[in-house]
């Protein structure tokens, strides 16, 4: 079971990708989470993710690479913010072909532009356990995660300007992505401006 949820920025890949991974008992796996981890000790690509700039594919397959390798992901995995570019899309191919393994489904997320800045401009993060806050989920206690009680801090790539950026860069690319997956029969589009109860059905696996 390999599920690729793919959208703009705030579509709600990150919450609907942490259901489905549950309601499918296998990892998620999200890149923006993987390299913000590697930018606390690396300035280039600190600075790339705070201009809302994609890191080269490269970097970010080699990453993806290791992570999907791991045993946990032997079941499979839901795959959240990777492939951004055609040629990441080629890349993901190319390494489940080598690992003998296929895509079971492509899931494209898509909201208004409105709705995402409105999302993204009250979004916090826990930064324990990483539970996403927003207009749609408040915390019951300002800045304090109700599932941990960790400390709730805004993405430094959550401003407006950033965020223009990163919707003009998702828009750039995601017609040649979506048409790769189109043609293979894999992909299936979701209206995510309404939260999730299940994203099983959302997925029709069931
Ligand atoms: P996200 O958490 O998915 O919104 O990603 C945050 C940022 O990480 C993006 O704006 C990019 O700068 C970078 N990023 C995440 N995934 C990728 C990827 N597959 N390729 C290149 N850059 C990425």
């Amino acid at each position: 079971m390999i599920y690729v949820l793919t959208g703009g920025p705030a579509t709600g890949k990150g919450t609907r990708a942490t259901i489905l991974a549950k309601e499918l008992g296998i990892p998620h796996i999200a890149t923006g989470d993987m390299l913000r981890e590697v930018a606390l000790n690396n300035k280039e690509i600190r600075e790339k993710l705070q201009r809302g700039e994609l890191i080269s594919d490269d970097i970010i397959t080699n990453l993806l690479e290791k992570r999907i390798k791991e045993p946990d992901c032997n079941n499979g995995f839901v795959l959240d913010g990777y492939p951004r570019t055609y040629r990441q899309a080629e890349l993901l191919d190319e390494l489940l072909n080598k690992l003998n393994r296929k895509i079971t489904k492509v899931m494209e997320l898509v909201v208004p532009d409105e709705l995402a800045f409105k999302r993204i401009l009250g979004r916090k993060k826990c930064e324990y356990c990483g539970t996403v806050y927003g207009i749609d989920f408040p915390p019951k206690v300002s800045d304090v995660c109700d599932k941990c009680g960790g400390h709730l801090y805004v993405r430094t790539d959550d401003t407006e300007e950033t965020l223009k950026k990163r919707i003009e860069t998702y828009k750039e690319n995601a017609k040649s992505i979506l048409d790769f997956y189109r043609k293979k029969g894999l992909l299936l589009t979701v209206d995510a401006s309404t939260n999730p109860d299940s994203v099983v059905e959302d997925a029709k696996i069931k």
